[in-house]
């Protein structure tokens, strides 16, 4: 009760918190889930470099859970996120919906190593995910597509995706379902950028399309 206390009082002063706590676990690409699962609980003064975003000087978003915020938009899942980006999350959802946008499911704060070079089977990286930097949205109408052969420009055509296998969530299918899916002009992704400058999966120029994914640089 004290420590609940301390941590509230901390907060009102803009104090940093006591503790950093999350959960983690590492993608296996071979048995395609997360396994070696992991909580870490450690004073908020013993968290590492490696536990900071790369933006940290300006956002100070960490892996800690105590710096995650949940944003709560009506007619949409909560989500939780890092706190410098909450408000203007909440806003450019806010502004999709108006625009017609339909969200169904929502991902954002999710610490695990799902990224990087893949060795003996894992990954080794962390993403903007872990530290409450990215969303996933309607990740059943927006599939993670790989393995893109590239040899035009266009950076996110159907044509293209039929040269990628798909990898996770659902097939892309805009001209069917416009309000659940993310379009290079669509509420989402336009109301993404214009609030946050943030970028969408489907602009990547690398081998992968990952179609329900927003961050500060598409990746
Ligand atoms: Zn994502």
């Amino acid at each position: 009760m004290l420590q609940v206390l301390a941590t509230l009082v901390a907060l009102a002063l803009g104090a940093p918190p006591a503790t950093c706590t999350y959960d983690t676990w590492t993608w296996s690409v071979v048995a395609r889930r997360a396994v070696a699962h992991r909580h870490v609980s450690k004073p908020y003064a013993a968290v590492t470099a490696a536990e900071r975003a790369t933006d940290w000087p300006t956002t100070g978003c960490t892996m800690c859970q105590e710096d995650q915020e949940r944003v709560a938009v009506a007619g949409m899942p909560a989500v939780r996120v890092c706190r410098h980006f909450a408000p203007q999350i909440q806003t450019a959802l806010e502004a999709a919906a108006a625009a017609g946008a339909r969200v169904e499911t929502l991902v954002g704060y999710r610490v695990g190593r799902a990224g990087g070079p893949v060795v003996h089977g894992k990954r080794t990286q962390y993403g903007w995910h872990a530290f409450g930097e990215a969303l996933d949205i309607n990740s059943a109408q927006n599939g993670l597509y790989a393995h893109c052969r590239r040899d035009t420009d266009a950076p996110h055509t159907r044509a293209e995706l039929g040269r990628c296998r798909r990898r996770l969530g659902g097939t892309w299918q805009p001209e069917t379902d416009a309000a659940r899916s993310l379009t290079p002009d669509g509420a989402l992704v336009a109301a993404f950028r214009r609030v946050l400058g943030w970028h969408w999966g489907g602009e990547r120029r690398d081998t992968m399309k990952d179609l329900m994914h927003l961050s500060p640089d598409g990746y």
